[in-house]
């Protein structure tokens, strides 16, 4: 397993930053809310909203409502999340109580949009959309989406995209949607996440000095840290500054293709 898949969080308690806590769990309690998460790539939009997915469908949530990550319901959204489709809780039986459904914008189509404002109707309890890369729709299927929103009595919308695209994305729905900045991680956040990871891999800290350079080169983004850490392990795992100059440029090309 790759080191992103093995350290992203799981569920609510592997979150450390307390902000995005707390955006979790009122986007679960207030189901359905319109939510816009906004920030640069790689700093867990996706995986916040996943969160709140789960949180929804949770059976072994605890008293603060938070999914617990391991149930069949959290276990098979982590699984499955990424690939659009309908999903019908297991507890559901045999009538359609409520589903989630994750869409890539880059590939969205007009017909799929229709899709959803049809299928409303059968959404009795929760429904959950997710449009990831929400900036890569067009002009006139961010209308149509509108006009979904706009109708819809019981899902969650939740648009994700980064806050360099704010001017594609439609200001009335800017407007309608509750705006939630996320942060790349300081440079104390993304040395222990280092140190937590490099901890769990045996990855030696051969030069203290490098754990700051690495944060830096990999510009605080998680998912760059972590790929990072892999090539250092496979490179001879050692933190050192040797081994970052054999990184180096891997690293950048991966930051300058997002
Ligand atoms: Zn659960």
């Amino acid at each position: 397993m790759n080191y992103k898949s093995k350290y992203m969080p799981k569920g609510l308690q592997d979150l450390n930053d307390k902000r995005n806590i707390k955006m979790v769990r009122h986007a679960i309690a207030n189901h359905p809310i319109h939510m816009a998460l906004v920030g640069p790539f790689g700093t867990g939009k996706t995986t916040l909203a996943r969160l709140i997915t789960q949180g929804m469908y949770c059976t072994d949530t605890d008293p603060q409502n938070r999914p617990c990550g391991k149930c069949k319901n959290c276990e098979r959204i982590g699984e499955y999340w990424g690939i659009r489709q309908y999903w019908w809780p297991p507890e559901g039986g045999k009538s359609i109580v409520g589903g989630y459904e994750c869409i890539d914008c880059t590939s969205v189509t007009s017909e799929e949009i229709a899709l959803l404002s049809k299928d409303q109707r059968y959404y009795e309890r929760r429904h959950i959309v997710v449009f990831e890369e929400f900036h890569r729709t067009t002009t006139p299927l961010q209308e149509r989406l509108l006009t979904f929103t706009d109708m819809q009595r019981n899902s969650t919308v939740i648009i994700c995209y980064a806050l360099e695209n704010m001017s594609r994305v439609n200001a009335a729905i800017r407007q309608r949607f509750l705006p939630f900045n996320l942060k790349k991680l300081d440079d104390s956040h993304a040395e222990a996440l280092i140190k937590r990871v490099a901890a769990s891999e045996s990855i030696n800290i051969g030069d203290p000095s490098a754990i700051s350079m690495l944060a830096t080169l990999c510009d605080g983004i998680p998912r760059i840290v972590l790929a990072a850490l892999e090539m250092i392990k496979i490179e001879g795992g050692e933190i050192n500054e040797k081994n970052l100059v054999q990184i180096e440029s891997r690293i950048k090309l991966m930051l300058s293709e997002e």
